[in-house]
């Protein structure tokens, strides 16, 4: 199963995918993550990204292209994935579309996270990550939504889109998100996902 889940900041794609990469035994791959650890660990590519990511601004498109590309090859992948925070933009969700045709695995769903703009704000401002001042998340905010929000047509027209509250519990959300896959792709049962990657537990 390959699935990428897309929403705003704020939305909950991590809690969530860390859930369903679990559940699955997945791979969770999480973009913002990778660069926090790059940052922490004062490589090239964490001092790369720094200033974008205090901004609030998206790292370049080729900066992530070529360091996902790279992290999708990893052995862990092969067997599946969850993605969370990449694709943000147009070329790489080309980009990424390119390399899993390349591969003959192409994604499976993509899996957006609705929450109410004021619930998005409340939630940030909650969670006291160092780029969760409140100029920087009015700009990611700002950014999610001439970039990345063109993501849910392009995977709407390819059929791929599923669409859940996020609203609510972390278990409600999942209940939702485990509903998606056979909404998705009528090609699979009810069951879809298990179907598609038998639980690991
Ligand atoms: P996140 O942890 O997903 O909220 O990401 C934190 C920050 O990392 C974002 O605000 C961006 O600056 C950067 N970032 C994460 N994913 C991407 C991406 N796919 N493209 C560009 N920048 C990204």
């Amino acid at each position: 199963m390959r699935v990428v889940l897309l929403g705003a900041p704020g939305a909950g794609k991590g809690t969530q995918a860390a859930r369903i990469a679990d559940r699955f035994g997945l791979a969770h791959v999480a973009t913002g993550d990778i660069f926090r650890a790059n940052i922490q660990a004062r490589t090239e590519l964490g001092r790369a990204a720094q200033d974008y990511i205090d901004s609030g601004e998206l790292v370049p498109d080729d900066v992530v292209i070529a360091m996902m590309l790279e992290r999708l090859g990893e052995p862990d992948a092969a067997g599946g994935f969850v993605l969370d925070g990449f694709p943000r933009s147009l070329s790489q969700a080309r980009a990424l579309d390119h390399r899993l045709a390349e591969l003959g695995t192409p994604l499976d769903a993509a899996i957006n996270l609705e929450v109410a703009e004021e619930e998005l704000l409340r939630r940030l401002l909650a969670r006291g990550r160092s780029d969760d001042t409140e100029a920087t998340v009015r700009n990611r905010l700002r950014v999610f939504a001439t970039t990345t929000k063109p993501l849910l047509e392009y995977y709407g027209e390819a059929g791929l889109l599923f669409s859940v509250s996020a609203m609510g519990s972390i278990d409600e959300v999942v209940e939702r998100i485990l509903g998606a896959p056979a909404h998705v792709s009528h090609k699979q049962p009810s069951d879809a996902w298990a179907v598609l990657a038998p639980p690991s537990h």
